[in-house]
């Protein structure tokens, strides 16, 4: 599924898991008339973009939504006339790695849990025991929240500095601590951990992948 058709048939055409019965085939539109006037829905676009390719952005302000220690240092840097060069990230340079307090060892993994599969341990890092924890490719700011409450870095701070594409970043990461060099061992590793890699390693991010569109588009 990579454009507007393709997606609106999985979720509405009749006798898709999510709508068992729609004999006329109706779909979402942007305009409707009723007695009371006409409803809007907002416009459903074959391509997502990021606003960086829509219009020119000043600043990012990483979060979501940012802290308030984040949103402070950008009101000292305004008002003491110090901000970096126009379309920086007005945030941290660390990765979320850098702010977690567990414990790091050499990471090697033979399995990937969901989150509702283990009750982690408090200490340890949340990669070393098999949930996928996107702190080593996240910008740092958010105190490493997340991790602190045994619940995995999401990535909403976005790709730290040099971080030109978030996902594949995170997917060389991950990569690098499967604990396996046998190729098919590896792809069931994934595909019983990671039922959904492009959602997982681009969740905040396709829109701004170096993948853009499929080659049929
Ligand atoms: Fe990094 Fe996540 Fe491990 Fe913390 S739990 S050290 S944020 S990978």
């Amino acid at each position: 599924m990579n454009d507007r058709q393709s997606i609106f048939d999985a979720v509405y055409k009749e006798g898709s898991a999510t709508t068992p019965e729609n004999p006329e085939d109706v779909r979402p539109q942007h305009e409707t008339q009723m007695p009371e006037g006409t409803l809007y829905l907002p416009v459903f676009y074959d391509t997502l973009k990021t606003l960086a390719q829509t219009v020119e952005v000043d600043y990012y302000l990483p979060g979501c939504p940012p802290e308030a220690e984040r949103i402070w240092a950008a009101i000292e840097a305004i008002v003491a006339g110090k901000l970096p060069p126009r379309g920086s990230v007005l945030g941290l340079h660390t990765t979320v790695c850098d702010e977690c307090k567990r414990t790091r060892h050499e990471k090697k993994i033979k399995k990937f849990y969901r989150t509702w599969q283990i009750i982690p341990d408090e200490e340890t890092c949340l990669l070393e025991q098999g949930l996928l924890c996107c702190g080593i490719a996240t910008r740092a700011g958010c105190g490493a929240l997340c991790p602190a409450v045994n619940s995995p870095c999401i990535g909403c701070h976005g790709g730290n500095d040099g971080v030109e594409d978030y996902g594949a970043r995170l997917q060389s990461a991950v990569a690098s601590v499967i604990d396996s060099n046998d190729a098919d061992e590896i792809e069931r590793i994934i595909a019983d951990g990671i039922p959904d890699p492009v959602g997982t390693f681009y969740r905040f991010s396709l829109a701004g992948s170096l993948l853009r569109r499929s080659k049929r588009d």
